[in-house]
C-alpha cells in the first residue's frame, strides 16, 4: 500500500483505487505507464508493464533503497518483491519462489534477470570467494540459456522457448550456495528457424546463416559477433571444458547440414541427395558414412510375427524423419547443456548439522498463453501448463485468503471467481481427458488417423463446456488435416491442429521391441508440470504479473483493449476485490506478541493476561488502531500494513 508517490502518479496499489472495476484499473495502469511507473502493486503482488526502453531504476541507489525494507515503505518495484520473497526466506527460514508469468513479450525473462541480479547484489557482504564464484555462475547461466533456448518470433526479439525455473539455494547466513534448473519442453522449430550468426559462430562452417535451411527465416544482427563471444566466455566460466564446447558445435553443426539434406527417389528406392553431407555429418559425429544414411533412409519396425525388419522410408517419410532427427539433436543438445550447469551448481558437501537449514528461493520464468492461428503440439502443452499455473494462483492467492477467514471466523463476505479447474480436468484428467484420448490413439499407431481421434474425442468430450471441433472443408487438395478441435481456455479459444504425429518424444519414432511403449509426449509433459506446481505449491509464493502494452514494441503506445484482455486473464481484478476485501497481513497471536510484545507497557516483559490474544488487544489499543485489526480465533488480522509499520519502527527505536 504505498502512497509514497504523489497522485499524479496514479495509484501505486490497485488497493487504493476508489471502486474496484476494470475502468478505474485501467486507467491507473494507463496513466502509471504514461508517467514512466512500470510497476504497480496488488498488495504483495507486482503488476508490470514493459516499457520497451530502458529505465534508470535498477541501479544501485535503487538497490540500496528496497535491501531489507518491509515492501510498503518504497515505490512497487521488482525489487520490493525479491527482497520480500529473500526476507521471508532468511527471517522465518521458508522457502520461497517468485512466479513471473505474462504473454510473449511481456518482460518475463528480463524480470527474472533483474530478481537474480538483486539477490546476488544483496547477498554475500563479506564478499566471500566461493559465493561470488557460485552468483557468478548462476548469472552466467542465463546467458547460455539464452543463446540456446532462445529465438526471434514475431511477437518478442528475444523470446524464450522453453520454459525455465531455477532454485537458488542458500546457507543458512542468507548467502547463495548453489542452485539447479530445471527447463520445460524446448520449443525447437522456432529456435532453428529463429537461429543465427551466433550460433553459427566457429562452427567451421559457413558464416552465413541464410546457407542453411533452418536459420534461412533468421535475423542476424550486428550484435551476433559480441553475443557469440560472451556466450564462449560464459560457457569458459561456467567450467565448459574446451572439448565440451568443441562439441557443442559440432552438434550444432550436423543440425544445420542436416537441414539442408535433399533426398532424392530413383526407380526403386529413396537416396540421399549428394554425398559430402553425409560424409561431413559422419566426420561431426564420428561416426561411419554408412550409418548415417542408413539412419536417414530406413526405419526399424515390429511385424505381426514379432519380428524387427528394416523398412525403406519414402521421400516425405525420410524429410519427416530428417527434421525429427534434428529436433531431438537439438533438444538433447540444449538438455545436456542444463544438466552440465546443474552438475556445476549443485550445492556439494552440505551438512544441515554443522550449516544450518538450506532453504530455497525459486524463480519461475515460464511462457504465457499462446493463440495463434495454426496452433499445434507445442500451444497445447503451453496452453495447459498455464491453466495450471493460473490454478495454482488461484488456489493460493484466492482461495487460501477466503478459507482462511473462514476457518478464523472472520467476518468475510464471499467474492466469486472463475475457477479453471473444469479446463484443467479437461486436459488432464485419466480416462476422460485430453490426453489420456490423445494416449490412447499413440498405443495403436498406425491404425488410428488424426480423423479416427478427433471423432473418439469428440463422442467423450463432446458435452464439456470449454471443448468444441470443427469439421472443416479442405480448402485446397494439400490440406490434410479436416477437422480441428478448440479448447476454451480461461484467457481465450485456443484451435488445435490435429496433433497425433507430433505425440511421440522425439527419436523415439521407431520401436525396437514390440511391447514397450513409451511414454508419448503430452504425458511426459503433463507430469512434469504436475511436479513443478507441487514443487511451487509446497513454497510461499510471490508474483510478479508482466503486461505488454502494445504489439508494435512501442515505449509510448498503451493499447487499451489488448491490456484490458491481459488484466482480464491474469485475474488482476479478482485479486484487488480479494485483497481490498481481506487484511494485508496476519500473524498467529503468540508470534505478534512475540515480535511487538515490548511495545507496551502491559506485555512487557511478560504479560498477565489469560491469553495471548488477550495480549495483542492490549497492544493493539494501546497504538490505537483497533479500528484497524479483527480477532481470529488464533489469529490477529490487520487491514492495512501502515499500523504495522508503525509497530516495526517503535520496535527498532527501542
Ligand atoms: P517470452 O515469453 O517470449 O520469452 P518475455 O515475457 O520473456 O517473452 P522479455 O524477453 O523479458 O519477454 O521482454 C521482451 C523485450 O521487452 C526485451 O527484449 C526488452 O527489449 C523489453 N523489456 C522487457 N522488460 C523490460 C524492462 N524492464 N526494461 C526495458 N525493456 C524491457
Ligand atoms: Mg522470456
Amino acid at each position: 500500500m504505498a502512497e509514497l508517490e504523489g497522485l499524479e502518479f496514479g495509484k501505486s496499489d490497485f488497493v487504493l483505487l476508489d471502486e474496484v472495476n476494470m475502468e478505474q484499473f485501467m486507467e491507473n495502469l494507463k496513466l502509471r505507464f504514461e508517467k514512466a511507473r512500470i510497476y504497480t502493486f496488488i498488495g504483495e503482488v507486482v503488476v508490470s508493464v514493459n516499457p520497451y526502453k530502458q529505465m534508470d531504476i535498477y541501479g544501485k541507489e535503487a538497490i540500496d533503497a528496497y535491501r531489507g525494507r518491509e515492501l510498503y515503505e518504497n515505490p512497487p518495484h521488482l525489487y520490493a518483491v525479491a527482497d520480500a520473497a529473500y526476507k521471508a526466506m532468511k527471517r522465518r527460514a521458508k522457502d520461497t519462489c517468485i512466479v513471473i508469468s505474462g504473454e510473449s513479450g511481456a518482460g518475463k525473462t528480463e524480470a527474472s534477470k533483474y530478481i537474480m541480479q538483486y539477490i546476488a547484489a544483496i547477498t554475500n557482504p563479506s564478499q566471500r570467494a566461493e559465493v561470488e564464484s557460485v552468483k557468478n555462475v548462476l548469472l552466467k547461466s542465463n546467458c547460455v540459456l539464452e543463446a540456446f533456448g532462445n529465438a526471434k518470433t514475431n511477437r518478442n526479439d528475444n523470446s524464450s522457448r522453453f520454459g525455465k525455473y531455477m532454485d537458488i539455494n542458500f546457507n543458512f547466513n542468507g548467502d547463495p550456495t548453489g542452485g539447479h534448473i530445471n527447463n520445460y519442453l524446448l520449443e525447437k522449430v522456432r529456435i532453428l528457424r529463429g537461429g543465427s550468426e551466433e550460433m553459427l559462430g566457429s562452427l567451421h562452417l559457413q558464416n552465413d546463416p541464410v546457407n542453411y535451411v533452418y536459420t534461412r527465416e533468421g535475423a542476424t544482427s550486428n550484435n551476433d559477433r559480441s553475443n557469440h563471444r560472451a556466450v564462449l566466455s560464459a560457457l569458459q566460466v561456467i567450467g565448459f571444458s574446451e572439448e565440451e564446447i568443441d562439441s557443442i558445435y559440432r552438434i550444432l553443426g550436423t543440425i544445420l547440414i542436416l537441414g539442408n539434406l535433399q533426398f532424392e527417389t530413383d526407380s526403386e528406392s529413396v537416396q540421399v541427395v549428394g554425398s559430402e553431407a553425409v560424409s561431413h555429418i559422419a566426420g561431426l559425429t564420428t561416426t561411419e558414412p554408412d550409418n548415417v544414411t542408413k539412419s536417414l533412409l530406413y526405419r526399424t519396425v515390429a511385424t505381426g510375427g514379432g519380428e524387427v525388419i528394416e523398412k525403406g522410408h519414402t521421400e516425405k517419410e525420410a524429410c519427416f524423419g530428417r527434421d525429427a532427427f534434428a529436433k531431438a539433436l537439438y533438444e538433447r543438445l540444449f538438455c545436456w547443456i542444463v544438466a552440465r550447469i546443474n552438475a556445476v551448481i549443485e550445492v556439494k558437501d552440505y551438512n544441515p548439522v554443522l550449516h544450518g537449514k538450506n532453504t530455497v528461493i525459486g524463480v519461475l520464468d515460464i511462457y504465457g498463453f499462446e493463440i495463434f492461428d495454426n496452433n499445434s503440439f507445442e500451444q497445447f502443452c503451453i496452453n495447459y501448463c498455464n491453466e495450471k499455473l493460473q490454478q495454482l494462483f488461484i488456489e493460493l492467492i484466492l482461495r487460501q485468503e477466503q478459507d482462511e477467514y473462514q476457518r478464523e471466523g472472520i467476518t468475510w463476505q464471499h467474492i466469486d471467481y472463475f475457477n479453471n479447474q473444469i479446463i484443467v480436468d479437461l486436459v488432464e484428467q485419466p480416462h476422460k481427458g485430453i490426453i489420456s484420448v490423445l494416449d490412447e490413439a499413440c498405443l495403436t499407431v498406425g491404425k488410428v488417423t488424426d480423423t479416427i481421434c478427433l471423432e473418439s474425442m469428440d463422442a467423450k468430450l463432446r458435452q464439456h463446456p470449454h471443448y468444441t471441433s470443427r469439421k472443416l472443408t479442405p480448402s485446397d487438395k494439400t490440406m490434410e488435416f479436416h477437422r480441428d478441435f478448440r479448447i476454451r481456455h480461461y484467457a481465450g479459444d485456443v484451435t488445435s491442429n490435429p496433433v497425433l504425429k507430433e505425440m511421440w518424444p522425439d527419436g523415439q519414432l521407431s520401436i525396437t521391441e514390440v511391447t514397450k511403449r513409451p511414454l508419448t509426449a503430452a504425458t511426459l509433459f503433463k507430469n512434469s508440470i504436475v511436479a513443478l506446481v507441487d514443487k511451487l505449491g509446497c513454497k510461499e509464493p510471490y508474483y510478479v504479473r508482466c503486461i505488454k502494452p502494445n504489439e508494435m514494441k512501442s515505449p509510448v503506445l498503451f493499447d487499451d483493449a489488448r491490456c484490458q484482455h491481459q488484466v482480464a486473464y491474469l485475474g488482476l481484478l479478482e485479486n484487488v476485490r480479494v485483497r481490498r476485501a481481506g487484511f494485508a497481513y496476519r500473524q498467529p497471536y503468540a508470534r505478534f506478541l512475540q515480535r511487538y510484545k515490548m511495545t507496551c507497557e502491559y506485555t512487557w516483559p511478560n504479560h498477565l493476561m489469560e491469553t495471548d490474544r488477550e495480549a495483542v488487544e492490549a497492544i493493539v489499543t494501546q497504538h490505537g488502531f483497533q479500528d484497524d485489526v479483527a480477532y481470529g480465533h488464533t489469529k490477529l488480522f490487520v487491514r492495512t500494513p501502515r499500523s504495522l509499520f508503525t509497530l516495526e519502527q517503535e520496535r527498532a527505536a527501542l
